[in-house]
């Protein structure tokens, strides 16, 4: 099964230039892959909550994203659910939505 999931990558990580993925014409965002996973708080644009939890338990731990620092969303998601930079697209459907298992 292929996919062109791709369209929505976004390397904004500055450390490490190691993955040379070729971009094909996108306008650059500073969406993180985060941004599919967390929901932002209605009324705190600064509280995330993450979307996969939520729909497991209905009690997501609120997650700040003060100043737009999203690492600890991406630690979430990386030891909670396994999901990385490099492979989040698998986690998403057609849409961009999350696909919940
Ligand atoms: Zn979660």
């Amino acid at each position: 099964m292929t996919s062109d999931d791709d369209t929505g990558t976004i390397r904004s990580t500055p450390s490490t230039p190691s993955t040379s993925r070729r971009r094909i014409g996108i306008t650059r965002s500073n969406k993180s892959h985060t941004s599919f996973f967390f929901r932002t708080d209605e009324s705190n644009f600064e509280i995330a909550y993450c979307k996969i939890c939520e729909r497991a338990n209905q009690n997501p731990y609120p997650y700040s994203r003060k100043g737009g620092n999203t690492s600890n969303l991406i630690a979430h998601l990386r030891d909670k659910h396994g999901i990385i930079k490099e492979n989040y697209t698998e986690y998403l459907d057609v849409n961009n939505e999350v696909r919940y298992c």
